[in-house]
């Protein structure tokens, strides 16, 4: 318990974090402080099920990701999609976690560009059997083309906060929180020509990505 609110719901915040960067670390942050979360896990991918090819190792990018949170008490990683060492789906991996935390709530953190996505993931009507979705608004990006996703937004959008968080069953909440207009691949990009991805990733994922020469 904190400052009265009990906390039972888990965040679950996928990404290749390839690398992971400040923008996903400070939106986890919000989320994690706005929804009363218990906890948030990262879960690196191991590959993903379509397109984007990965240029860090599935083992860099874990260790990329332990050495962004380790001062960050209430974050965790959650390792089994890259132990698994196969393509990742999300759904098959929300089945195992409902069933590690049966007496919890599951919220799957996605940012905007990835909800679009949506419907390019298996099973992805099902998901909402298993955990709630916190969409989180990215610079760049509206929900106004995609008519399958609109739909499946307006059946399932919870749009006070505070209903979400208590309500028994799964939901959608677009969340506004302020984004940090960073991404892996310009972080890439810029170590590619010989910058420097100071103050776009924590000092420790700097360091490393040195020492492993990744992205050069
Ligand atoms: P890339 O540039 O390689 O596509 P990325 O920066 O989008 O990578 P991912 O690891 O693909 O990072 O993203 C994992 C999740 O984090 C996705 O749901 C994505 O929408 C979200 N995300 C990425 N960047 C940000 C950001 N700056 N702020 C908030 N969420 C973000």
């Amino acid at each position: 318990m904190q400052g009265g609110v009990i906390k039972f719901m888990i965040g679950i915040f996928g990404g290749s974090f390839d690398p992971i960067h400040n923008g996903h670390l400070r939106a986890a942050l919000e989320t994690y402080e706005r929804l009363h979360l218990e906890r948030i896990y990262f879960l690196p991918c191991y590959q993903h099920a379509f397109s984007k090819a990965l240029t860090a190792t599935a083992k860099q990018r874990l260790e990329m990701v332990k050495l962004a949170i380790t001062e960050q008490p209430c974050f965790d990683v959650d390792k089994r999609e890259i132990e698994q060492a196969e393509t990742s789906y999300t759904i098959k991996t929300l089945k195992q976690i409902a069933q590690s935390f049966p007496q919890k709530k599951l919220a799957l953190i996605i940012g905007i560009d990835t909800f679009l996505e949506l419907p390019k993931w298996n099973e992805w009507e099902q998901l909402l059997d298993y955990a709630s979705i916190v969409v989180l608004h990215r610079p760049g990006y509206e929900i106004t083309t995609n008519s399958c996703i609109t739909t499946y937004l307006l059946k399932h959008q919870c749009q006070n906060k505070n209903i979400f968080i208590n309500q028994k069953y799964n939901g959608i909440l677009l969340l506004n929180i302020p984004m940090l207009e960073i991404s892996s691949t310009y972080i890439r990009e810029q170590i590619a020509v010989g910058k420097s991805p100071c103050y776009l990733i924590p000092t420790a994922v700097n360091t490393y990505i040195k020492k492993k020469k990744i992205y050069h």
